[in-house]
């Protein structure tokens, strides 16, 4: 592999060349220029603490905040006047699926336009490869927001066993997947990420997850998990994560914690009981949630036993999810005309049962869909638990709604018209909570020292307004977001800056 040698090569050049300029930078440019600071009077503060909020100045001097309080502006020292909003840290998506979106979109409204300042690649077990090249890609080429990114087990296990995945992996097949995971965390990946109910990470064993994740513990990472099963056997997918957690003795982070099936409508209480008991053992578990009743991914995702061709299943597989009207087709390229109806509608036209046409559909190739298949109950039990963060599981032009509505529909719906969570509450759970799972120390908490990536809100009119027919539509009542001290979203637009930078453990 050339580029880790290249890598550190360049590491090396730029830290060398900072220690000669340091010293000599005031000889051969006079006394530092002050930075120009900035102050947004006015608005209520949110510190991503969970604390009330209260009224406060904040001062901005370069990429960082520099006071809290009641102080007055400086003579000429440009103001914001915030009257009436609330300004909180930039939101954190631990579970953001932009990693190809943003080298197309790189000013990212879709996300800005909700708050995002931060967005963590590579769930699911996919990532991009090498992460190295990403991550250089990347910095040479910014985006509007800040971007971490994950090792992804799917594509480490692909790039070792190539299309023989099927199968358990040999021990040489998973040391070899250690090296790779290794590799990933020195070149810049914050943690191992894992999709067990997908393809090529399903065939995975515990304990090839264990070794992989030790080696990410190893270098200070987090294991971000989509469980084994979100249906029936949800709760033992979650005993299983829970158990890679402690054997590898990794901080687990739940992906889009869901109760996903009939059988298990309504139960989201065992769920939290064993996220509760394993947490007072000292492991490590926090999950994130989605504000929707419906997922988003691939066809086959709906049959757990993998039998796609055999009608008994694909069968029970429906009636699961509470029947052939809960599936939503929303990427179809081998039939266009599908996308944006049921199941159930496009059968009736086709005069063929919703059987015969989803395996039709799976020979004909892949499909997309979107399936209502969650109850608010369940949704509103995660979200009142402490250690439930908001992620999208979204990104730039995924075709559901919580790809531009996640974190305004918390804060519109789930905090001002249900009364779910107080708003300090829900702000934590979209800042400070995800940074303690990250183990950074700068960012997601209002606060002298602190980077200034901040939000500045409505309370009263954010909203989400995307839904499962236009799922790209903005949300409102986000009127400026800020990316390392710089506007990168105002008054309803992008304003092109591109400040994000790529961040690591
Ligand atoms: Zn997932």
């Amino acid at each position: 592999m050339p580029l880790p040698g290249r890598l550190r090569k360049f590491f090396a050049f730029a830290s060398l060349s900072l220690l000669l300029l340091v010293p000599f930078a005031p000889l051969l440019s006079g006394p530092p220029a002050k930075q120009a600071s900035r102050v947004i009077v006015g608005a209520q503060v949110a510190d991503g603490t969970g604390g009330p909020l209260r009224r406060a100045n904040v001062r901005l001097t370069g990429d960082r905040i520099t006071r809290v309080g009641n102080f007055r502006p400086r003579a000429g020292e440009p103001v914001v006047a915030a009257d009436g909003l609330v300004l909180a840290p930039g939101f954190i998506d631990i579970h953001n699926h932009s990693s190809e979106g943003l080298a197309k979109d790189p000013l990212a409204e879709s996300q800005i336009s909700q708050g995002i300042t931060t967005v963590i690649l590579g769930a699911d077990g996919e990532s991009p490869w090498p992460i190295g090249e990403f991550v250089e890609k990347n910095r040479q080429a910014p985006a509007a927001l800040n971007l971490a990114v994950l090792v992804g087990h799917a594509t480490v296990r692909r790039k070792v066993m190539g299309d023989d995945y099927r199968r358990a992996a040999r021990p040489e097949e998973i040391a070899e997947m250690c090296k790779l995971v290794e590799q990933g965390m020195r070149e810049g990946a914050i943690g191992l990420s894992s999709g067990l109910e997908y393809e090529v990470g399903g065939y995975a064993t515990t304990e090839e997850m264990v070794a992989l994740a030790r080696v990410a513990a190893r270098f200070g990472g987090f294991y971000m998990t989509h469980i084994r099963d979100e249906a029936d056997r949800m709760l033992e997918a979650l005993r299983e994560a829970i158990a890679i957690g402690e054997q590898a003795r990794i901080p687990v982070e739940i992906s889009h914690i869901k109760m996903g099936t009939v059988g298990v409508w309504g139960k989201a209480a065992e769920a939290i009981r064993l996220i509760e008991e394993a947490r007072g053992r000292g492991v490590d578990v926090t999950a994130d949630c989605y504000p929707y009743d419906a997922w988003a991914s691939t066809i086959t995702v709906l049959v757990p036993n993998k039998h796609y061709d055999d009608p008994a299943s694909v069968e029970r597989a429906l009636a699961d999810v509470g029947g052939a009207a809960n599936v939503l087709l929303t990427e179809c390229p081998k039939h266009r005309d599908y996308e944006f109806r049921t199941l159930e509608e496009i059968a009736k036209s086709q005069r063929i049962s919703p059987v015969e046409l989803f395996i039709q559909i799976v020979k004909d190739g892949e499909a997309g869909v979107v399936c209502r298949s969650m109850k608010d109950e369940d949704i509103r039990a995660f979200y009142q638990q402490p250690w439930v963060m908001v992620a999208s599981d979204g990104g730039i032009g995924l075709r559901h709604p919580r790809a531009a509505g996640t974190f305004p529909k918390v804060l519109g719906r789930y905090v001002r018209e249900q009364n779910w969570l107080s708003l300090p509450e829900a702000i934590r759970k979209m800042t400070s909570l995800p940074v303690q799972r990250l183990r950074w120390s700068d960012r997601g908490v209002l606060r002298a020292g602190m980077r200034a990536d901040l939000v500045l809100f409505n309370p009263a009119t954010v909203l989400d307004h995307s839904t499962f027919s236009h799922p790209g539509t903005l949300p409102e009542g986000i009127e400026k977001v800020l990316t390392n001290g710089v506007l990168v979203w105002d008054a309803g637009r992008a304003t092109g800056a591109r400040p994000g930078r790529v961040l690591g453990r």
